[in-house]
């Protein structure tokens, strides 16, 4: 355990699984007492939350629909009953269906909008009311799709290019208030999520960092970053990581 964020609280949505929750881990392993949010896997986030206080940390697990604007102040007034406060928000719950334009639907749109802009955009909202005096920090997990805008996944990209929009503008409405505002943009990295829907084939042995699939790990240490004071002069930035694509 190392003190990076010692005394901080931070909330990850999204932490059951995949790229949250090696997050929520690594937050955990630099002091700060971290909410591990999920929507439906219970039992996948109290495994996350066991991992953390057998390694000394602290955290607890809390349920909410980041997709649905009325479960999110829920989630921030559970959080400060649980730890007193709020320093940290990290925006990483999201979800990605491949789909060309002929198959793209409102539907979709609506799922893929009110998930990975709309929550992004409303959780930022609720914990810019609860920072305190002395500031604080988002970290959104966007993508590189964002930039490199594949064939069949226009919907997700969108969401994504979005996302930057919202992190450009927060970040230079809230320097004043201390807050920062950063994405991380990562390439493929294998998680639950991308072997459900066959973009990767095998989570647990994925190449090496700088090889076309990256590891949970290889965006967790950069949100690390992001969150502490080593990253004090940096806001309003998206930093893309994958390895050797861009
Ligand atoms: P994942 O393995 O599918 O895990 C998704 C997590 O989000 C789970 O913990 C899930 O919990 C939670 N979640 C889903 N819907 C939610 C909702 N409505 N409210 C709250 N939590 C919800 O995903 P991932 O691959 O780690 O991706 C995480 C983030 O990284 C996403 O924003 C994704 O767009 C971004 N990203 C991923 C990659 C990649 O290659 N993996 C690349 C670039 C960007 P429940 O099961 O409880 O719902």
């Amino acid at each position: 355990m190392n003190n990076k964020l010692e005394g901080k609280v931070a909330i990850v949505t999204g932490a059951s699984k995949g790229i949250g929750a090696a997050i929520a881990k690594a937050l955990a392993a630099q002091g700060a007492a971290v909410v591990v949010n999920y929507s439906s896997s219970r039992e996948a986030a109290e495994k996350v939350v066991a991992e953390i206080a057998s390694a000394g940390g602290k955290a607890v697990a809390i349920k909410a629909n980041v997709a649905k604007a009325e479960e999110i102040p829920q989630l921030f007034t559970a959080s400060e009953a649980a730890f007193g406060k709020l320093d940290i928000l990290v925006n990483n719950a999201g979800i990605y269906e491949a789909a060309p334009i002929g198959s793209i639907t409102a539907e979709s749109f609506h799922k893929h909008f009110d998930l990975n802009v709309l929550g992004v955009l409303l959780a930022s909202q609720e914990a810019t009311n609860r920072f305190g005096s002395e500031g604080g920090v988002i970290v959104n997990i966007s993508s590189v799709v964002a930039q490199l805008t594949p064939p069949g996944i226009a919907v997700y990209s969108a969401t994504k290019g979005a996302v930057d929009s919202l992190t450009r503008a927060f970040s230079r409405e809230l320097a004043s208030r201390k807050i920062r505002v950063n994405s991380v943009n990562p390439g493929l990295v294998a998680t639950e999520g991308t072997h459900a829907v066959g973009f990767v084939a095998d989570v647990e042995n994925p190449t090496s960092p700088l090889g076309p699939v990256g590891k949970v790990e290889d965006i967790s240490a950069i949100v690390v970053f992001l969150a502490s004071d080593d990253s004090r002069w940096i806001s309003g930035q998206t930093l893309t990581a994958t390895g050797q694509l861009l």
